[in-house]
């Protein structure tokens, strides 16, 4: 599960959303009473009583259910209240920035149901805007039930834009929080490799593609790195403890000491790419130096049975290579590939620059 849209995420935002219009009912309630709006005083009654039950929905996960009560609520009360006080005090704006709730529910439902939603935010939209457009063509020309004074007919009117307006930027907010949060996300899983931690092919190929066509890849060396024998450390040890001797292989290479850019080439393969100092061929000595660190790592096997040794010997093969004049990356890729398989066809753990 998602961890910005989970159960406890959709739970907490219908506990707050239910409070808010709880106390808005209550304001309702007192508002209706002090101007004898007797048919609203009582319907304010019944929403407080489901604004409380509600609760109760919200506490045992019945969330689509709440949204759909709460759309019908929302809506009657708005038409109820627009015909008694006419359109002066505002009531009808909740009509329009309810549908950002709606979507918002639909949102959360389909997130939590693997892609099916018990919340029609467009059938619950149609309805608002059909209910504001009726109320539109049928307040027109005719009074209202109930006559409000002018100035708090203007302080209702300012309340209910100010909520309306309230309602829809916070709803943008958390919107654009959550595209960007998703985007981040989605990147991080597209460009880095989740078992290292390292960036993978996809994200190295274009690092390198950039260095290409700043027309600076003569001052870099790239190395691609193969784990000696690596089937038969899966073979004896398990597919677990293979992973955490590439884990472990990771994080040698990573080491800043050594400088250089590493990522997980794919399978038991990484790539690392390194500046040039003078010289125009790979470092030799420091990738050597690379080769003997992995070499005198202890990859310690935890295993009880005592035939298979403690330590697990961990070499890598490393072939080199500059970068001079070759037009594609592919092709300065493929000439550390060929030296690595020298390494390997030469007996292992070295390097071929
Ligand atoms: P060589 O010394 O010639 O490189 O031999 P090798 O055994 O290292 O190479 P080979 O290509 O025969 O085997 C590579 C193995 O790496 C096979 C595959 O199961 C294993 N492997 C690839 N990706 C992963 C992984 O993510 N985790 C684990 N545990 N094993 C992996
Ligand atoms: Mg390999
Ligand atoms: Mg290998």
């Amino acid at each position: 599960m998602d961890y910005f849209f989970n159960q406890k995420i959709a739970k907490n935002m219908s506990l707050l959303l239910n409070t808010i219009f709880l106390c808005m009912h209550i304001f309702f309630f007192i508002f209706f009473t002090y101007y004898h709006v007797v048919i609203m005083a009582g319907f304010n009654i019944f929403s407080i009583i489901f604004y409380f039950c509600s609760y109760a929905f919200i506490k045992k996960n019945m969330l689509a259910k709440y949204i759909n009560l709460m759309a019908f609520e929302v809506i009657v009360h708005m038409i109820f209240a627009v015909v008694c006080v006419g359109m002066g005090c505002g009531f009808q704006m909740c009509l329009i920035c309810i549908v950002c709730i709606f979507f918002y529910a639909e949102y959360f439902s389909l997130k939590m149901n693997n892609g099916k939603s018990n919340v029609s935010g467009s059938l619950l939209s149609a309805l608002s805007v059909t209910s504001y457009v009726g109320l539109l063509f049928g307040m027109y020309g005719r009074e209202p039930l109930y006559v409000i004074d002018d100035k708090v007919q203007l302080f209702m009117y300012v309340a209910m834009a100010v909520i309306t307006f309230a309602v829809m930027i916070v709803s943008l907010k958390l919107m654009t929080l959550f595209f960007l949060k998703s985007e981040a996300r989605l990147s991080r899983q597209a460009e880095y490799d989740a078992l290292t931690g390292l960036p993978n092919r996809h994200y190295i190929m274009r690092h390198l593609n950039r260095i290409l066509e700043k027309d600076e890849a003569d001052g870099y060396w790239l190395a691609m790195v193969d784990i000696d024998n690596f089937k038969k450390i899966n073979d004896t040890y398990g597919h677990n403890f293979g992973d955490k001797a590439l884990k472990a292989l990771a994080g040698i290479l990573s080491d800043d000491k050594h400088d250089v850019t590493v990522c997980r080439w794919g399978g038991e393969e990484f790539l690392i790419i390194g500046r040039l100092m003078e010289a125009t061929r790979p470092p030799f000595d420091k990738i050597d130096a690379i080769r003997g660190q992995v070499e005198e790592y202890e990859l310690m096997c935890e295993s009880e049975d005592a035939d298979i040794p403690k330590r697990v010997p961990l070499t890598v093969t490393i072939g080199a290579a500059a970068y001079s004049n070759e037009t594609t990356i592919e092709d300065w890729v493929s000439i550390a590939d060929k030296r690595l398989y020298v390494g390997k066809y030469n007996g292992k753990n070295r390097v071929v620059c």
